[in-house]
């Protein structure tokens, strides 16, 4: 059986081992259009590679892709966080886990997953092509598939087709001449730009809070990072990654509602203020917070609210408590424009996911055609859960099940 697979990312080189390992006596070819492989997975995490992320509950687990939730819910059925983890322990790559649930190489080298990967397709007899582009794609009357790579034409059994995610459509049109529906690309993972706005002076400070963009659903709570540019971390990540769409539609230009209280009403914060009025009536403005705020954020928030630093708690009128509170609760600024988070974005949209088989990956429309990775319309929020994704969907592919 010739089986070809197209990519030779994390996805194309899980699904290559994950075939030979089902069918060791299959004929396994890597073909990667570019003269590099596994080149994500070597700059992933920062250098690190966060190859997955200590959730084992797949129903949870599916709840971190903002697209692909019900698909991968079946796929981590089948394979899984626990799988991951066995999968590299037996082939000596132990992972550790962060305070915050990511799983990293104990070597803290994403060098120890492309060498895994690599030494993996090695000893299992994968072939490698580098400089092969696949270009076209079609079935033949025997059942073959007929794969134009480069100037060559071949012929394999089966395709697996692992070519990650792009930004623009015209990276997947010979999939769509294929028949299958390509849902439009739009980049998800990104911060966001504030030209213009002051709180970028207090660049470095985190702070947990729950951001709302203006006008749509989108609601994520969690750490905002502030940076020179504008708005970050966490929860800034995750509310793009869940606005992908929304927040292109408005081409990334829209007001963020930021309650830097992590959601708490104005009710709760103003009877805070009250029930612990006696001890703060003892202090100045600058040492009177009762949140435990940074304290550069609360000096910058008591400036706005037109609160002298030194000014004693107790004589400080209701129109500024207000002002105050509102500043805390009900932030608001003007987006204009996304900047690239480095250490992992991805592409939203791809390989329409009810053409596919989550239990096979299988093309519904053409037999003996599978997909896998980010090439599907499947993507997850930072802390390894896209390689998660290309691991379980690349595994299940390869075993080439009908
Ligand atoms: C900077 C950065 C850091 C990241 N860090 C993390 C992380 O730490 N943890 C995490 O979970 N995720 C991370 N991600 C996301 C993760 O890298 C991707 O989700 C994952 O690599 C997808 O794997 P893939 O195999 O589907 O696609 P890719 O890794 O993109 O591989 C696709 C391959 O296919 C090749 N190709 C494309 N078209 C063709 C064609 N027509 N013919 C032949 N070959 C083709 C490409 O050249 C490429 O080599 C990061 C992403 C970036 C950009």
């Amino acid at each position: 059986m010739r089986v070809a697979i197209i990519g030779g990312g994390a996805a194309g080189f899980f699904a290559a081992l994950s075939a030979k390992d089902h069918h060791p006596g299959a004929e396994v070819t890597i073909y990667e259009k570019s003269d590099k492989l596994l080149s994500k997975v070597r700059i992933s995490g920062g250098g690190r590679c966060n190859v997955t992320h200590h959730c084992t509950e797949p129903r949870k687990l599916a709840k971190h892709y903002p697209r692909g939730e019900q698909f991968l819910r079946k796929a981590f059925e089948r394979f899984a966080v626990r799988e991951t983890i066995s999968w590299f322990s037996e082939h000596n790559v132990e992972l550790k886990t962060e305070t915050d649930g990511r799983m990293f190489p104990t070597t803290d080298s994403s060098q120890t997953v492309v060498d895994v990967l690599q030494e993996g397709a090695r000893k299992r007899g994968v072939r490698i092509a580098l400089h092969c582009g696949a270009k076209a794609i079609e079935r033949t009357s025997d059942g073959s598939l007929r794969l134009m790579i480069g100037a060559q034409d071949l012929r394999a059994d089966r395709a697996i087709i692992t070519t990650g995610g792009h930004p623009s459509p015209t990276s997947y049109r010979w999939l769509a001449e294929l028949g299958h529906t390509i849902v439009a690309p739009v980049p998800s993972l990104f911060t966001f730009n504030m030209p213009g706005e002051a709180i970028r002076d207090l660049m470095g400070v985190v702070v947990p809070a729950r951001v709302r963009i203006v006008g749509t659903e989108v609601e994520s709570t969690g750490p905002v990072l502030i940076t020179h540019w504008g708005l970050s971390g966490p929860a800034v990540l995750r509310a793009s990654a869940f606005g992908a769409r929304s927040l292109h539609a408005l081409d990334y230009r829209f007001t963020v509602q930021v309650n830097w209280l992590e959601g708490l009403s104005e009710e709760s914060v103003r009877k805070t203020f009250s029930d612990q009025a006696d001890v703060l009536a003892r202090k100045i403005a600058a040492n009177a917070d009762p949140f435990h705020l940074p304290k550069r954020f609360w000096s910058y928030q008591l400036d706005r609210a037109g609160i002298p630093m030194d000014r004693p708690w107790g004589t400080i009128g209701k129109k500024e408590k207000n002002r105050l509170i509102d500043l805390l609760t009900n932030d608001r600024y003007q987006v204009s424009g996304k900047t690239t988070f480095k250490e992992e974005f991805v592409t939203a949209g791809g390989v329409a996911l009810n053409e596919v088989d989550p239990i096979t990956m299988q093309s519904r429309s053409v037999p003996g055609l599978y997909f896998a990775g980010e090439v599907l319309d499947i993507d997850g929020i930072t802390g390894g859960f896209n390689f998660q994704a290309a691991w379980t969907t690349g595994f299940i592919a390869g075993k080439l099940e009908a």
